[in-house]
């Protein structure tokens, strides 16, 4: 019995929630509308399940990704030899108990932010123009407006590759600026939040200003991955970009946002190689023009090539 017959009885042995595909494609699934198909793309319903697939993995060493919304990620054209998993069911639930909430790792940030809001909760209102999911904020220690997902998390529970839960401290996260030590486990399950009360109107009125402001200065209808670089220390990618010119610079049917230097858009069936050469771009006019290296904030999946600056050397 190969991987694909033993991830079939896993899935068939649950509720019948779960959804299996086999070579579907992650265009699908990404906010960027880009990249080639998964050998095969499980939503997987319960911690049983999620256990099962982490030791699928080990056994017959196939390569897993899980993924939130896909809205930081960009896909290769040629897709991903492994599977990839979503989390939906258990994973999409949120409780309250005054001051804490504990939420899942796949509630979207906007649900999460507007219940929060709803129970006169404070501390999420940033996060209500982010699209990605709890999981995703985690991994990234997403954030707005100088507040960051991490500044919240009391504690989190991962999944280990051996399928165990762990429960780590907030200090034993790893929270960076758009970074986080997590993605060392297999998989992001749940957080424990710490909001703090306030007026339901207040509240409501700061996260709806933010957002306001968010859609006011960056590109939503196009497709896209968010910021393409973080922010260089005590600068700012979008000006830097922006400061070289390269606002609508296009290659392919990829193009710098006019509206937001930093967002990379799909405009016309880019493809994850037209991205990938636009970024390059971006980072050699930015090395030349201002002497500061661009690192990416997107993450990469299914590149053979683990890196932005190894990939670089090859479409050179
Ligand atoms: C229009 C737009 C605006 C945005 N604005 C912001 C912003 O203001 N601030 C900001 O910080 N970001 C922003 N982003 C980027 C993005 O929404 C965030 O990084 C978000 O946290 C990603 O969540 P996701 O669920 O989409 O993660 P994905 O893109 O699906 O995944 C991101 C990474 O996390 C990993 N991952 C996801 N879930 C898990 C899990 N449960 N366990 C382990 N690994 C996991 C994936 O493998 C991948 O490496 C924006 C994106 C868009 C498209």
């Amino acid at each position: 019995m190969g991987w694909k017959k033993e991830l079939t009885l896993i899935v068939q042995c649950q509720s019948g929630v779960s959804k299996l595909r086999f070579d579907e494609p992650l265009s699908k699934h990404t906010y960027f509308g880009i990249g080639g198909p998964a050998a095969a793309y499980v939503e997987v319903n319960s911690i049983g399940e999620l256990a099962a697939v982490a030791q699928l993995k080990r056994r017959w060493n196939v390569p897993v990704a899980i993924i939130g919304r896909g809205s930081n990620l960009l896909v290769s054209d040629a897709g991903y030899t492994g599977i990839v998993v979503r989390l939906i069911g258990v994973f999409d639930q949120l409780e309250f108990d005054g001051n804490h909430v504990h939420v899942g790792a796949g509630v979207s940030l906007p649900r999460l932010s507007k219940t929060a809001a709803r129970h006169g909760l404070s501390g999420v209102e940033f996060a209500l123009g982010i699209p990605g999911s709890v999981g995703g904020a985690l991994i990234m220690n997403a954030g707005a407006w100088g507040s960051s997902f991490g500044d919240v998390v009391e504690h989190v529970e991962v999944m280990t590759d051996e399928g165990k839960l762990i429960r780590l401290g907030h200090d034993d996260a790893g929270f960076g600026y758009r970074h986080s030590g997590l993605n060392a486990y297999f998989c992001a399950t749940s957080a424990l939040l710490q909001l703090t009360s306030g007026d339901v109107k207040t509240i409501t009125d700061c996260m709806n200003t933010l957002y306001q402001k968010k859609i006011a200065s960056q590109p939503f209808a196009e497709e896209n991955s968010g910021c393409m670089f973080k922010n260089p220390p005590d600068n700012s990618a979008g000006k830097l970009i922006d400061e070289c010119g390269l606002k609508g610079y296009r290659i392919g049917g990829a193009k710098v946002s006019e509206i937001h230097a930093n967002f990379i858009l799909n405009l016309d069936n880019a493809t994850a190689q037209d991205v990938l050469e636009l970024v390059c771009h971006i980072q050699t006019c930015v090395k030349q023009d201002k002497g500061v290296d661009l690192e990416m904030e997107v993450k990469l999946l299914g590149f053979e090539y683990g890196t932005n600056s190894e990939y670089r050397t090859i479409i050179a």
